[in-house]
């Protein structure tokens, strides 16, 4: 409450907000127990190549399984996450749990796809994030070629000095990176040259209408466009039907990701799709 009322003005709470508060109070609190009581499970998503449909990478998404309150999406903990810094115990919880998995992806022989872990801005704020990265890559000995890193336009753009520095040393180290929500920050382009980027994701609220927008056509185009001018490879995020991708395809976007081939699978689920190399049909079981 305290950052809301630090301009001293009075708020008003209904029975309903206060209930809210009472619900985010109890998240809070549970999410400071959540990583010593073992609770996040990563899930993953597949990327697509789009002219060939093959598996070719995956997000990971992380959840939350509380034994009471049952599985918490990541959009009701990130905020608060964020807020009070957990975001950084867990963020590199994250990072670690996924480098392990593609090392034992790779010790069981079976093939192994980049993996996209998301960095909130405070977590890539943190003076050792790059030391954290390395480790992580160091203990599970990962080529850091699998690893790549989703980091959001107001992310980096919080402060653009320090930032270029975080990402040349990284990009440094092999490690990929990618603009997520690509289009919803208000940013000026001017970092796209500046950066060293690998790619840009393209954000769902231009895929959703694509195929029935004119105008979301044009500007997916025209991301696509520029991405490719600049180098950088390019996701479609969202991506829910068969009318969606096949304009995205007339665009020559390079990679999807969305519903339509599959939700944010567990590892397991993953792992079999891996050894398949490419999907097979289209939506897998919900979540
Ligand atoms: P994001 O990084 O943009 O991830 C994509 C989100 O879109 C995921 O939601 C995914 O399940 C959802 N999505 C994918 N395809 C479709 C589709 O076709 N239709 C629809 N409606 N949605 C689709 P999710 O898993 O709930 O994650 C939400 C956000 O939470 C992520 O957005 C990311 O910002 C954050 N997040 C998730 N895991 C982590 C993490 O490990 N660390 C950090 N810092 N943030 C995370
Ligand atoms: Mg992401
Ligand atoms: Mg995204
Ligand atoms: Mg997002």
């Amino acid at each position: 409450r305290s950052k809301e009322l630090a301009d001293n003005s009075f708020q008003f709470y209904t029975p309903e907000m206060h209930a809210n508060s009472v619900e985010r109070l109890r998240l809070e609190t549970e999410l400071r127990k959540a990583l010593s009581r073992d609770e996040f499970v990563v899930y993953y998503q597949p990327k697509i190549e789009t002219s060939s449909g093959r598996v070719v990478g995956a997000e990971a998404l992380v959840r939350w399984r509380h034994a009471e309150l049952g599985m918490i999406s990541p959009a009701d903990f990130i905020p608060i996450a964020e807020e009070t810094g957990l975001i950084v115990p867990i963020g590199n919880w994250v990072l670690n749990h996924v480098c392990e998995q593609i090392r034992a992806w790779r010790d069981a022989g079976q093939p192994v796809v980049q993996v996209a872990v998301n960095l909130s801005a405070h977590q890539f704020r943190q003076p050792d994030l790059v030391e954290r990265v390395e480790e992580a890559l160091q203990i599970h000995g990962i080529d850091p070629d699998f690893l790549e890193l989703e980091l959001t336009e107001s992310a980096v753009m919080h402060n653009a000095e320090s930032a270029i520095t975080t990402l040349m040393e990284l990009h440094g180290h092999g490690v990929r990176l990618a603009v997520d929500d690509f289009g919803t920050g208000y940013s000026s382009l001017s970092y796209l040259k500046k950066f060293p980027l690998d790619k840009l994701k393209i954000d769902r609220s231009f895929v959703m209408d694509i195929d029935t927008n004119p105008a979301s056509a044009e500007i997916v185009g025209a991301i696509i466009a520029m991405g490719h001018s600049l180098n950088l490879e390019i996701v479609a995020e969202g991506v829910e039907n068969d009318a969606q991708l096949e304009v995205l395809k007339g665009l020559k976007c390079d990679e999807i990701q969305g519903f339509y081939y599959s939700r944010p699978i567990p590892a397991d689920t993953f792992s079999g799709i891996l050894r398949l190399g490419r999907m097979d049909g289209h939506a897998t079981a919900a979540e």
